[in-house]
C-alpha cells in the first residue's frame, strides 16, 4: 500500500508520469500522461507500453528506454510526438522493477525557438548579400542562395571546401590575417578578388567577424558584395579621365608654344621693316622667345625636378620688364595699360626662363579678365630677404567659391582655356621655395602676390 501512497502523489504532480514493470507493462499513468498523451488510465493500465504506443516502436524514445533499462541508467531527452504534435522533454529512470518516466510539454518552448530560428533563418536565406559561416579552420559550414549565386558553386560543394582556393593567389596571405584576427574576436571589413567557378575574377567587399556560442568563439562569420562593376567603372573613369588629361595637355603644349611663336614672327617683322639699331634689342627679345620654346617643348619643364645648373643669378626686374615688353602688344589689342614700379632689388638666384613663364601667365590671366580694358599695377620689391611681386588687375575678379580651385591642374572658367597657367605658375613659385597667394582685390580685380626668398643658396641643396 506504501507504493500506492507513493503514487497518489504522483498523481499530483505537474509532470506527467507513467511506470513500467521489467515486462515492459505499464503499472502507472497519472494524469497529466493521460493530459498529455490523450489517453486513459484505464485504456492502457496493464497493458504492453508498446502495444499502447505502437508508433512508438523503433524510434528515438524506443531506443532511449532500451538503454536505460538495459544499462541502467537514467536518460534524458527532448521527442516530438507526433500522434500529438507535441514536443515533450523526457527524464526516465530505470530501478530493479522496471522505468519510471517523467516528461512535460515543452511544445510552446520549442515553438518559439523554432520560430526564432526562421527568423534568422529568414534573413540568412533571404539576404541580398552574399552570407556565409566557417568553422575556426576556415571550412564552409553554410552558405546562403546569394552565396552560391556570387560564386557559382552549391552549398554542398562549398561545405567541402575551404574558403582559401576561392581567394586568387596573391590574396590569400592578406585575407588569412583578416579571418585570423576574425577568429579571435575582431570584426574585419576588407576588399578582395574572388574566382568565380566559371573563372571570372571578381570583386568582393567582405565583412568577417566572429560567431560568438556562449561566451566562446566557434567559428566566423561573413558577407560580401559583389562590387566588381562600381571597380570596373572607376577603371574607365579614371583611364578617360587620362586621355581627357592627356588631351588637354597637349592642347595646352601647343598653346604655350604658340605665344612665342607668335612673338617672333612679329619681332620678325619689325626687323625687316626697321633699321640695324633697335635689333640688337629685337635680337636679345628673339633668342629668349627661341629659348622659352626650346624649353617647352623639352618636357613642361615645370613638371620635372629642376637641375642645378638650371638656377642662374638674376635680375627680377629685368625679368618682369621683359615680360611687360613682351606681353605690350596683346595688353594694347585689350586697351589695358600696365603700370609698373620697382622697389631697389638684389639679384635673384633662380630658373630666369621659368619666373617669365609664371609672370607671363599672370599678366596674360590679368588682361584677360579684363575684356573692356583697364589698368595693371605691377609693384616688386625687396621685404626682408624675400623679392615680393603683386599684381592686380580691375578685372571680373574670382567668385569666393572658386577661389579654392585655382591652381589645380586643368580648372578653368574659359571657353578656350587650358586651365595650366596656374598650376605651372604656383608650381614654378615653389621650385623657388617661394608663396603664391590669389585674392580679389576691395574693387573687384584680382590680386597676386608672390613672394621669392632671396637666400636661396642656404635652401639649395633642399630643392636639388
Ligand atoms: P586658363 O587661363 O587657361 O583658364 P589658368 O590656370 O591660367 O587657366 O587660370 C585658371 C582660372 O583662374 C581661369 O579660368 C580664371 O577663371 C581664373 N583666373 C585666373 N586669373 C584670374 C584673374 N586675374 N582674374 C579673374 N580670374 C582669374
Ligand atoms: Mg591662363
Amino acid at each position: 500500500m506504501a507504493i500506492h501512497k507513493e503514487y497518489e502523489i504522483l498523481d499530483r504532480i505537474s509532470d506527467a508520469f507513467f511506470a513500467v514493470d521489467n515486462e515492459w507493462n505499464i503499472t502507472y499513468f497519472n494524469h497529466e500522461a493521460e493530459r498529455l498523451l490523450n489517453k486513459i488510465k484505464s485504456e492502457v493500465l496493464h497493458k504492453y507500453l508498446w502495444d499502447a504506443f505502437p508508433e512508438a516502436i523503433n524510434q528515438e524514445v524506443y531506443r532511449q528506454y532500451h538503454k536505460a533499462v538495459n544499462e541502467q541508467v537514467p536518460v534524458f531527452f527532448e521527442m516530438y510526438w507526433p500522434p500529438r504534435n507535441m514536443w515533450y522533454n523526457v527524464r526516465a529512470f530505470p530501478s530493479m522493477n522496471g522505468l519510471s518516466v517523467f516528461f512535460q510539454n515543452i511544445t510552446e518552448q520549442k515553438d518559439l525557438a523554432t520560430k526564432r530560428e526562421e527568423h534568422y533563418k529568414s534573413l540568412f536565406h533571404n539576404n541580398p548579400d552574399a552570407v556565409f559561416s566557417f568553422d575556426l579552420e576556415g571550412n564552409y559550414l553554410s552558405v546562403n542562395p546569394a552565396m552560391e549565386q556570387l560564386m557559382g558553386y552549391t552549398e554542398a560543394e562549398f561545405t567541402n571546401m575551404n574558403w582559401n582556393p576561392l581567394v586568387i593567389e596573391d590574396e590569400v596571405e592578406k585575407v588569412n590575417s583578416y579571418f585570423r584576427k576574425a577568429a579571435t574576436g575582431e570584426t574585419q571589413h576588407y576588399e578582395t578578388k574572388v574566382a568565380h567557378k566559371d573563372g571570372s575574377i571578381k570583386h568582393v567587399k567582405v565583412t568577417n567577424m566572429p560567431i560568438i556560442v556562449q561566451g566562446q568563439i566557434v567559428g566566423v562569420y561573413g558577407t560580401a558584395r559583389d562590387v566588381t562593376i562600381e571597380k570596373e567603372t572607376e577603371k574607365l573613369l579614371l583611364e578617360s579621365e587620362k586621355l581627357t588629361a592627356v588631351g588637354q595637355l597637349a592642347a595646352s603644349i601647343a598653346h604655350e608654344i604658340r605665344n612665342p611663336l607668335t612673338s617672333v614672327k612679329g619681332f620678325l617683322q619689325l626687323m625687316k621693316q626697321s633699321t640695324g639699331e633697335s635689333n640688337e634689342t629685337y635680337l636679345t627679345i628673339l633668342s629668349d622667345e627661341v629659348s622659352r620654346i626650346e624649353l617647352i617643348t623639352g618636357e613642361l619643364l615645370v613638371l620635372a625636378k629642376p637641375q642645378a645648373q638650371d638656377f642662374q643669378v638674376a635680375d627680377v626686374g629685368k625679368i618682369m620688364k621683359d615680360v611687360i615688353a613682351l606681353i605690350s602688344s596683346q595688353a594694347l589689342m585689350y586697351s589695358v595699360d600696365i603700370q609698373y614700379k620697382f622697389g631697389e632689388l638684389p639679384k635673384l638666384k633662380c630658373i630666369k626662363n621659368q619666373l617669365k613663364q609664371a609672370f607671363i601667365n599672370i599678366l596674360k590671366n590679368a588682361i584677360e579678365a579684363m575684356p573692356n580694358g583697364g589698368n595693371i599695377h605691377i609693384t616688386v620689391n625687396h621685404e626682408n630677404d624675400r623679392i615680393v611681386a603683386i599684381i592686380q588687375d580691375e578685372g571680373v575678379g574670382i567668385p569666393e567659391e572658386i577661389l579654392s580651385k585655382i591652381g589645380s591642374p586643368f580648372y578653368t572658367t574659359k571657353e578656350k582655356g587650358t586651365g595650366l597657367g596656374m598650376m605651372t605658375t604656383v608650381k614654378i613659385v615653389q621650385t623657388h621655395h617661394g608663396t603664391f597667394e590669389i585674392t580679389n582685390t576691395s574693387n573687384k580685380g584680382t590680386s597676386i602676390k608672390i613672394t621669392l626668398p632671396t637666400n636661396l643658396e642656404a635652401v639649395e641643396d633642399l630643392i636639388l
